[in-house]
């Protein structure tokens, strides 16, 4: 098993998984180029034409959805459904499907099995971090048929353990987690990456990617929950997985 840092490079306004790309995957995370691509802040159909163009631009149809709640249901998807399913991870097993989870700071994990082509994708702020809807993902994955053996992950661009600040109150509830509450200057902060790398490595993801990009801090052009504007907007960027038609 491996976790290795590698951080995400931007082309065409895209930070892509160098992992995942190289394995022939479609995989990365929207920046502010693309525009937001979900949430409350922007009109709703900018936000889904920004979504249908990012998919035409990678060579998909569009970008299937969940309706992300922070906490660990997985749906398995064949096809583009409306109402979106109430989840925080989904997989597939068809090429020709873009997976897209939004964040602003959540991390989007995201999964591939190079043996049977199928791709997963979760959301996991802290509330789905301590649901473990990272394992949960994998375990969905594998029991359709992934091979464990085969599967490589990449945690994406999320706040980073530099600036995830957490109460005493929520680092106990996440202490259970593991080694996953740095010290530093008298606070106590998350490490979101650290703690997900870790669900993924339990169940025997023998590869994980870790973009180590902070949506409030990494320099990238990145919108950030945490650092809206001073009327308190925000964007929302999409992570994203598919594999192309072969
Ligand atoms: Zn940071």
């Amino acid at each position: 098993m491996s976790v290795a840092s590698v951080t995400w490079v931007e082309r065409d306004g895209l930070l892509r998984s160098p992992m995942l790309g190289s394995r022939g995957f479609v995989a990365g995370f929207t920046t502010r180029a693309q525009g937001s691509m979900a949430g409350s802040a922007y009109p709703l159909d900018e936000q889904s034409r920004n979504r249908a163009s990012l998919a035409r631009s990678l060579g998909f149809p569009g970008v299937i959805r969940i309706k992300q709640v922070h906490r660990n249901a997985v749906v398995r998807v064949e096809r583009p459904s409306e109402p979106w399913p109430e989840a925080d991870g989904m997989w597939t097993d068809r090429p020709g499907l873009l997976l897209g989870i939004a964040a602003a700071d959540c991390v989007p994990v995201l999964i591939a099995d190079t043996r049977t082509g199928m791709v997963g994708a979760a959301h996991a702020g802290w509330q789905g971090t301590l649901a473990r809807v990272a394992e949960r993902l994998v375990a969905s994955m594998t029991a359709a048929g992934a091979d464990a053996d085969g599967l490589i992950a990449a945690i994406g661009p999320s706040i980073g353990p530099c600036c995830y600040a957490i109460d005493d109150a929520r680092a106990q509830l996440l202490a259970p987690l593991g080694d996953h509450l740095r010290e530093r200057d008298g606070r106590v902060f998350f490490d979101l990456w650290s703690a997900n790398a870790a669900q993924l490595a339990s169940l025997g993801v023998p590869e994980i990617e870790v973009a180590g990009i902070c949506t409030k801090s990494g320099g990238a052009d990145l919108w950030s929950y945490r650092a809206r504007d001073a009327q308190g907007r925000y964007g929302t960027q999409l992570g994203f997985i598919g594999r192309e038609r072969g």
